[in-house]
C-alpha cells in the first residue's frame, strides 16, 4: 500500500463543474496521472481523439468488455462510458496518484476494486444553478440537458455513498478542497506504513 498512488475519483451531476475543479486541482498537481476514457458518445467540437477519450463504436466497446480491457464501465444517456485498465493499474503501481471523473457507478467500483481509491461527490449549490450551467455551457440540445438534469436529480441522493463532499459554489474553494483532501489521505498511516521506523533519529 506505501507506495501505490491514491486513485481520486470526483462524481456529481453533469454541469456541477468537475471538469473545471479537476483542471484546477491538474494544474497545482502536475504530476498526477490522468485516465483516458473510452466512449461511444460523439466527439464535441474541439475534444481529440486520445486526449478527451478514445472515441469508439458500440461493438468495438463491447468488445473491449469481453478483453478484460475495461476496469469499470457504465451507461449514461444513452452512451458508454469506460476506464481503461492497463493505464490505471500501471500509473497507480508505480506510485502516480491518478484523477478521475466518472460517473457514480464509477467511482463506487473503483473503490470496491482499489483500497487506494478516495472518491469524492461534487454537488452544485443548487438544482437552478445546474440548469443555468448546463444551458450557459451550450454544448448540449435542450433534450439532452433535460435527460441530465433528471439524472442529476437521482445522483445527488447518492452522495451519502462517497468518502467526501464538495460543494462547488466557488471554484477556487472548491479545488483548495479537493487538494486539501489529497494531501490527508496522502498523510494516512496506511499510505506511509511503517515511515516511523524509517525515520532517523540520531
Ligand atoms: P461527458 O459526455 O460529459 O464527457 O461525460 C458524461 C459523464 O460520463 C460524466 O459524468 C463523466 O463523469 C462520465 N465518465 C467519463 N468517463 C467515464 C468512465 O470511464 N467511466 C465512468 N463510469 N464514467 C465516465
Amino acid at each position: 500500500m506505501t507506495d501505490k498512488g491514491l486513485i481520486v475519483s470526483l462524481s456529481g451531476p453533469s454541469g456541477v463543474g468537475k471538469g473545471t475543479v479537476l483542471a484546477g486541482v491538474r494544474e497545482k498537481l502536475p504530476d498526477s496521472g490522468t485516465s483516458v476514457s473510452v466512449t461511444t458518445r460523439k466527439p464535441r467540437e474541439g475534444e481529440a481523439e486520445g486526449v478527451s477519450y478514445f472515441f469508439r463504436t458500440k461493438e468495438e466497446f463491447l468488445k473491449l468488455i469481453d478483453e478484460g480491457e475495461i476496469l469499470e464501465y457504465d451507461t449514461y444517456v444513452d452512451n458508454y462510458y469506460g476506464t481503461p485498465a492497463t493505464p490505471l493499474k500501471k500509473m497507480s503501481s508505480e506510485g502516480v496518484d491518478v484523477l478521475l471523473d466518472l460517473t457514480i457507478a464509477g467511482s463506487l467500483a473503483l473503490k470496491e476494486k482499489f483500497e487506494q481509491a478516495v472518491t469524492i461527490f461534487i454537488l452544485p449549490p443548487s438544482y437552478e444553478a445546474l440548469r443555468t450551467r448546463l444551458v450557459g455551457r451550450g454544448t448540449e440540445t435542450e433534450d439532452v440537458i433535460e435527460k441530465r438534469l433528471a439524472e442529476a436529480q437521482s445522483e445527488i441522493v447518492r452522495a451519502n455513498e462517497f468518502d467526501y463532499v464538495v460543494v462547488n459554489d466557488d471554484l477556487e474553494d472548491a479545488i483548495h478542497k479537493v487538494l486539501s483532501i489529497i494531501e490527508a489521505e496522502k498523510c494516512r498511516y496506511e499510505h506511509n506504513n511503517g515511515i516511523e521506523k524509517k525515520t532517523s533519529w540520531t
